[in-house]
């Protein structure tokens, strides 16, 4: 079967050319016919590992492009995830499958409630890649991909296609507390990292700001029935930053860099789940609005 992949940007090109390098069929969706054709240009995807580049010609279409979709790989930012989709849904075939790469939390249920017969699969993935040019993408750091679906706890089929293509996954009937656990880190270190500007390292300075945003979330996580990923959640946050110390993270990249970040899906996400559970996060609401203010500020998305 078919891996049509949507977001053929840094992770969906990582995924894209392992399938279709360990003989798997792999189309990807690109976006309009101005995208095809820079595609086409370039030749096809080219992956750099550890120094080498090599390129795959792999076919790509438009969404508009007649025929079924049985398993999708949506790859692109959060903030894209449900207007990509879109197109693609009259594609749909009956019983698809799709599997949700998107950061945060929030834009896999938008996708999920467009598609009330398709099987939402979700993940949360440590692998790193980066776009060096256009359908040119570095393989950064080797990391696990875990899924699950929150719905059917069956683990389907292709993930003996993801074993066949050397992608390191697990099956985890505890994906939704992953994500949150995920969301969690990311709350506590990057918003910061981007409001002191400064390397993940540099948040050991800031010990009392870190702790008080660490017990807001572990209280907000325990408020909306995700006990385990509240468990030491202080103690992995001061982990993290001692072990990523010279790290800038993905927040602080995307911020220098002129980026929009996923800030809804992250830091909005679980403001907006504490406002809904009413339970007031003073230093967390604090932390979301400077944040806001200081993306405004460079002419960024505050959503
Ligand atoms: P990315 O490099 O920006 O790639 C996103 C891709 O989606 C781009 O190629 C973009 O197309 C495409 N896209 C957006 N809207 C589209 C549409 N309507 N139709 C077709 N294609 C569309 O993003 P990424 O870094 O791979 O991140 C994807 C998700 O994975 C994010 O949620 C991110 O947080 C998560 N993640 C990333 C990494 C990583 O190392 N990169 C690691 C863990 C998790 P254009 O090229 O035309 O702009």
């Amino acid at each position: 079967m078919t891996w049509h992949i949507v977001g053929a940007g840094s992770l969906g090109s990582l995924w894209a050319a392992r399938l279709a390098r360990n003989g798997l069929p792999v189309h990807l969706l690109l976006r309009d016919r101005v995208r095809l054709k820079a595609y086409e240009d370039a030749g096809g995807l080219t992956l750099v590992e550890q120094g080498k580049a090599h390129q795959y010609p792999i076919p790509a279409e438009l969404p508009s492009h007649p025929g079924p979709i049985s398993r999708l790989l949506v790859a692109c930012k959060a903030y894209d995830a449900e207007a990509a989709v879109q197109p693609l849904l009259q594609r749909l075939a009956p019983g698809a499958e799709l599997i949700l790469l998107q950061n945060g939390l929030g834009s896999q249920n938008a996708v999920a409630l467009r598609l009330p017969h398709a099987r939402c699969v979700l993940a949360s993935s440590t692998e790193g890649a980066f776009r060096e040019a256009d359908f040119r993408v570095v393989f950064a750091g080797h990391g696990f991909t875990w899924l699950g679906d929150p719905l059917q706890p069956a683990a389907p089929g292709w993930l003996a296609d993801l074993e066949q293509a050397g992608i390191p996954h697990g099956w985890t009937p505890d994906i939704l507390s992953r994500l949150w656990r995920k969301l969690a880190l990311n709350c506590a270190i990057n918003p910061l990292t981007v409001l002191h500007d400064c390397r993940n390292g540099g948040l050991a300075e800031h010990p009392a700001e870190v702790g008080v945003l660490c017990a807001e979330l572990s209280e907000l996580l325990q408020r909306c029935g995700q006990p385990d990923a509240a468990e030491g959640l202080h103690d992995e946050v001061l982990r993290v930053i001692q072990a990523t110390a010279a790290n800038y993270s993905s927040m602080y990249q995307d911020v220098a860099n002129g980026r929009r970040t996923e800030i809804s899906y992250l830091l909005g996400h679980a403001c907006a789940t504490a406002t809904r559970h009413r339970l007031r996060l003073p230093h967390l609401e604090s932390l979301h609005e400077r944040l806001k203010a200081h993306l405004h500020q460079r002419g960024l998305p505050v959503t």
